[in-house]
């Protein structure tokens, strides 16, 4: 045990958390939860960065045994924020995994499978067939496929206002359209006008949750972390009117946009996933591996994205038979969209204290496309993470609850890497 980081540890500690996406609200929220004195920074508005752009598609189908610990901690409270968070809801529904024959990533299915199961996770490997009389959905061309069960989506954007709102009752300041730096030694912030030295406000502790911007505002402290942004994409499609097809199709009385009302699915091999939507489906990822800048990235969707994820739509939902299925043209996108995700050098994230003196500065960034499904989960790992820190439990102790696979110290910060699409069978198998 080490002394404690704490400058007066009869007061709660003091502690700033920048960046209001899912991951930084969840921290806020969870460390006030814990008796601390907390204020949340944004730039902006809370859920202004990638956690307002997400799909929001949610699973515990991880191959890594922490992140499946991880994932299916996070899926088990948005279960419970679904009967206790006021505006938010979480809808269960099971995440097929698709690969087409031809595909070499076809053969890594089973074994990926069995390390989801080593960790307790409930998916299966289940032959095209079956799958096909499972769920309407086309399989004819899948040489292999696996089932998430305990999985679901979510609005994104909601589970950060309701989840700001928790924050605000558990007595975080929320400070939002306040662009932070931190400024000199150790985690005094400069809050308000970025270059006005001299104006800090101390705090015990400052977590980084800064998303795509986290390199950067590390980098004004003199920390570097290879934490890259790289820019993916989403849309959103319509599947005509009620009656043509979908979960809503042939209710009484019901006028309203058909649902798609079925499983979410990644089709690997096309790289695309899709789910269920209010107003039809949302379907994603056209990934550019290739750094973004956080401040200057495209916002819309390109139209090679439209077109690869509309042909992948009429392909695999041809038998769930929306207007479109047999319509070059189609689907009805109602709007495409960009936002950033982070990658790593291993693909895993920051989380934990990073820099000197490290038990003051915090990181939780780095999330390779999956820093939403994980939010509940990380940001309860950052709250009594920082909360041991300044109890000056050291992050390597067996005390600590610090994640080792995720230790920030494990770079340099100056590494150079291809940017890895974070969902492929591949890197989940361990292949
Ligand atoms: C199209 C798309 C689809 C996605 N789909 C999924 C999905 O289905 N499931 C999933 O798990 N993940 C998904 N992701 C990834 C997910 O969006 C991110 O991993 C996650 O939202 C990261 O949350 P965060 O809180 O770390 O960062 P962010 O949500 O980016 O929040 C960072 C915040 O920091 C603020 N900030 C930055 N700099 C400063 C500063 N100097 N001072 C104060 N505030 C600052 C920003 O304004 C921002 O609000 C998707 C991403 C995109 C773009």
């Amino acid at each position: 045990m080490s002394r404690s980081a704490r400058t007066d540890p009869r007061a709660p500690p003091a502690v700033a958390v920048v960046g209001g996406g899912a991951v930084g609200v969840t921290a806020a929220a969870d460390l006030a939860a814990r008796g601390a004195d907390v204020t949340l920074y944004d730039r902006s508005t809370l859920g202004a960065g990638s956690s307002g752009r997400a799909a929001g598609v949610l699973y515990d189908a991880y191959a890594e045994d922490v992140d499946a610990a991880l994932a299916a901690r996070a899926i088990e409270r948005f279960r419970a924020f679904d009967r206790s968070l006021p505006g938010f809801s979480f809808t269960p529904c099971p995440y097929v995994i698709a690969v087409r024959e031809g595909d070499a990533d076809a053969e890594a299915v089973p074994a990926m499978v069995d390390r989801m199961r080593a960790h307790g996770r409930a998916v299966s490997v289940v032959d095209p067939e079956p799958l096909g009389e499972r769920f309407p959905i086309a399989t004819g061309d899948l040489a292999a496929a696996a089932v998430a069960e305990n999985a679901g989506w979510c609005d994104p954007a909601s589970y950060v206002a309701a989840t700001g709102e928790r924050a605000r009752r558990e007595g975080v300041a929320v400070q939002t359209d306040t662009p932070v730096s931190l400024a000199g030694d150790g985690p005094e912030l400069l809050v308000g006008d970025a270059d006005r030295r001299g104006a800090g406000r101390g705090f015990d502790a400052v977590v980084v949750a800064a998303g795509a911007h986290t390199t950067d505002l590390l980098g004004e402290a003199g920390i570097e972390v290879p934490v890259v942004p790289y820019r993916v994409q989403a849309l959103t499609a319509g599947l005509g009117e009620a009656g043509s097809a979908g979960g809503e199709a042939g209710s009484a009385g019901y006028d309203g946009p058909v649902v798609y009302d079925e499983p979410m699915v990644y089709d690997a091999t096309a790289g695309v996933y899709l789910r269920p939507h209010p107003t039809g489906l949302l379907a994603g990822d056209g990934t550019e591996p290739v750094p973004a800048d956080p401040d200057g990235y495209d916002r819309t969707g390109d139209d090679w994205f439209v077109e690869s994820v509309s042909a992948t739509l009429r392909e695999r939902l041809d038998v769930v038979g929306p207007d479109w299925a047999a319509d070059p043209t189609g689907p009805d996108v109602e709007r495409a969209w960009a936002g950033l995700c982070t990658a790593t050098p291993d693909g895993d994230p920051l989380v934990g204290p990073v820099g000197d003196p490290a038990d003051r500065v915090f990181v939780a960034a780095g999330w390779q496309g999956h820093g939403f499904m994980r939010a509940p989960a990380v940001g309860e790992l950052v709250a009594e993470g920082v909360l041991a820190s300044l109890d000056g439990i050291e992050a390597r102790e067996p005390a600590s609850p610090w994640i080792d696979a995720f230790d920030p110290d494990r770079f340099d910060g100056d590494e150079e890497f291809d940017i890895a699409e974070g969902m492929s069978v591949e890197r989940r198998s361990g292949e």
